[in-house]
């Protein structure tokens, strides 16, 4: 099913339309992190519609323990249960067992561990995963694997990726044999495999070019954006996205700031996804093209601008800075919702503006420009 037609080049910046069988998505594309199929700061599936989200990503774990994956397969699956009909991809897990799971213990088969929210025993695999992905119906589902820590010693890391390999062939098989199953909700589901390897190029670089012989709907570059430095992940990035198909999508996970995902387009990365600009506005952090602005600071009190001047979001287009400022000192859950949605439409629309730098063939100038205002707040 997965079809991805490369619409331009730019340097290493590529810009495509995937075709889904929940619509095409144009990329480079951030997806919005709806963490329990909501996205944090009470907003919702109209709104995401209004700030021009395409994807939304879910997460395995989480909706696994709550409200359950069966209940919502018999619900229909997370489209209809979120009553969302663009795409959806769900991550596979394994990051929320490594990070938030206690008491966990990795085998071969799988990881056992208890939930964080009753401390009941747990055990997830790849097969599991799948399962689980599989009955929440999404658009794209993600390979189980093993993100080690930027830390790890080189031994492990290896092992570690061996591992994430074998798994990735069981995801691919298990994912094959549910699609083919007669009460699947979505019989087209996809799979996007997980590069790791810490910050050991080498590891990467093989790791990448064994996954890429599996011909799968996509490929993502995991365990980025934990600790390392920003150089070290643009140097990573420079040396494993060469050895990923050129014409499938690219994900970089979990990454980043306006800047960060600049840069990382600039190295042929077209599918993103960041908590910052949900996380950020829930605390009255909020973007603008000069970098962000903290709305609780007292110079905002009697400001009588938009968040940022110019900007078309629902947001900037009726309410004054004072007006976000004073509902959010005054903890109403709507000063909230305004930084959330003003955040989140300037990802999806800073996505939109690299689309055109890159299909109008000016985009290096698009991101000297764009880094250099970054850099030098108004
Ligand atoms: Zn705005």
């Amino acid at each position: 099913m997965a079809d991805y037609q490369l619409i331009a080049e730019d340097g290493r910046a590529k810009s495509a339309e995937f075709k889904t069988v929940h619509g095409t998505v144009q990329t480079p594309v951030f997806m919005n992190v709806g963490t329990v199929a909501a996205i944090k700061g009470a907003v919702s599936t109209e709104d995401l519609e209004g700030i021009g989200t395409q994807v939304q990503l879910s997460n395995t774990y989480h909706l696994h323990l709550r409200p359950g994956d069966e209940i919502v397969k018999q619900l229909g699956g997370l489209h209809q249960f979120m009553s969302w009909d663009r795409p959806i991809l769900t991550d596979s897990g394994g990051f929320q067992v490594f990070s938030l799971a206690q008491l966990r213990q990795i085998k071969e088969e799988g990881v056992s561990f208890r939930s964080h929210i009753d401390g009941h025993k747990i055990f997830m695999g790849p097969e599991e995963s799948m399962q689980i992905q599989s009955n929440l119906a999404s658009t794209i589902a993600m390979a189980f694997d093993e993100c080690p820590s930027s830390k790890a010693d080189r031994e492990y890391v290896q092992k570690s990726v061996d591992r994430t390999t074998r798994w990735l062939v069981r995801c691919r098989d298990k994912m094959a044999e549910l699609n083919s199953r007669e009460d699947t909700i979505n019989k087209d589901q996809m799979l996007f495999g997980i590069n790791q390897g810490a910050i050991y190029p080498d590891i990467r670089i093989e790791h990448a070019r064994q996954i890429r012989e599996l011909d799968l709907d996509g490929y993502a570059v995991g365990g980025l954006a934990v600790g390392e430095t920003h150089e070290e992940m643009y140097d990573i990035l420079d040396q494993v996205v060469p050895e990923l198909p050129r014409n499938k999508p690219v994900y970089l996970m979990g990454v980043g700031t306006p800047a960060n995902i600049i840069e990382a387009v600039a190295r042929g990365v077209d599918f993103f996804d960041c908590v910052y600009p949900s996380r950020n506005g829930r605390h009255g952090h909020v973007y603008t093209k000069h970098g962000h602005l903290n709305l609780f600071n007292a110079q905002y009190e009697t400001d009588t601008r938009p968040i940022e001047e110019g900007c078309q979001c629902p947001v900037c287009r009726r309410y004054s800075r004072a007006y976000i400022r004073h509902l959010l000192k005054a903890k109403e859950m709507l000063g909230m919702r305004f930084c959330v949605l003003h955040n989140l439409y300037f990802y999806n629309h800073l996505m939109e503006e690299i689309r055109t730098a890159i299909r109008g063939g000016y985009f290096e100038a698009f991101r000297k420009e764009r880094l250099e205002m970054l850099a030098k707040p108004d």
